[in-house]
């Protein structure tokens, strides 16, 4: 079943294309409505059993550990390499709540298994707050069971 999009949605989707706030978007190649997009990742999630805060609170941790490292790598807990690539600026949040967040993109690599991740500070607030891990085919799209594996 296709769920119409609200007013609102269409809004915030607009924001999401390549070139409002971000270069390449948030969307990718994704036909799906955001709503659609979201529902779907909460599903996999919750059959992995974790939540979307529990997945933004571990990425907070890591960024957090790791921002006073600027340009450099550093392990964390004996398993986790991080990286930070400083990028300048800040990005709103497609969602218009008036709220800037650091560009600069934290890189994990779980040592154990080798699984590695990207994100930036509004990626932790996309899936914290609006349980959006970006539309497929997005340059920065976090795959909840990428994430489970790399994170924890
Ligand atoms: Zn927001």
């Amino acid at each position: 079943m296709k769920m119409k999009e609200t007013p609102q949605e269409l809004r915030v989707r607009k924001r999401m294309l390549p070139g409002a706030i971000t270069l390449h978007g948030f969307i990718g190649n994704d036909k799906r409505s955001l709503s659609t997009i979201i529902a779907a990742d909460e599903q996999e999630l919750e059959k992995l059993g974790y939540t979307a805060e529990d997945i933004a609170d571990r990425m907070q941790y890591f960024t957090d550990a790791s921002f006073s490292t600027f340009d450099g790598s550093i392990i964390i807990d004996n398993c986790y390499k991080l990286e930070t690539d400083v990028v300048r600026g800040k990005l709103p949040c497609p969602y218009a709540h008036g709220g800037l967040y650091r560009k600069a993109i934290t890189k994990l690599t779980n040592l154990e298994n080798n699984e590695s991740v990207s994100w930036t500070s509004l990626n932790i607030h996309l899936i914290k707050d609006h349980h959006f891990f970006e539309g497929k085919g997005s340059l920065f799209r976090l795959e909840p069971t990428v994430l489970v594996k790399a994170l924890f």
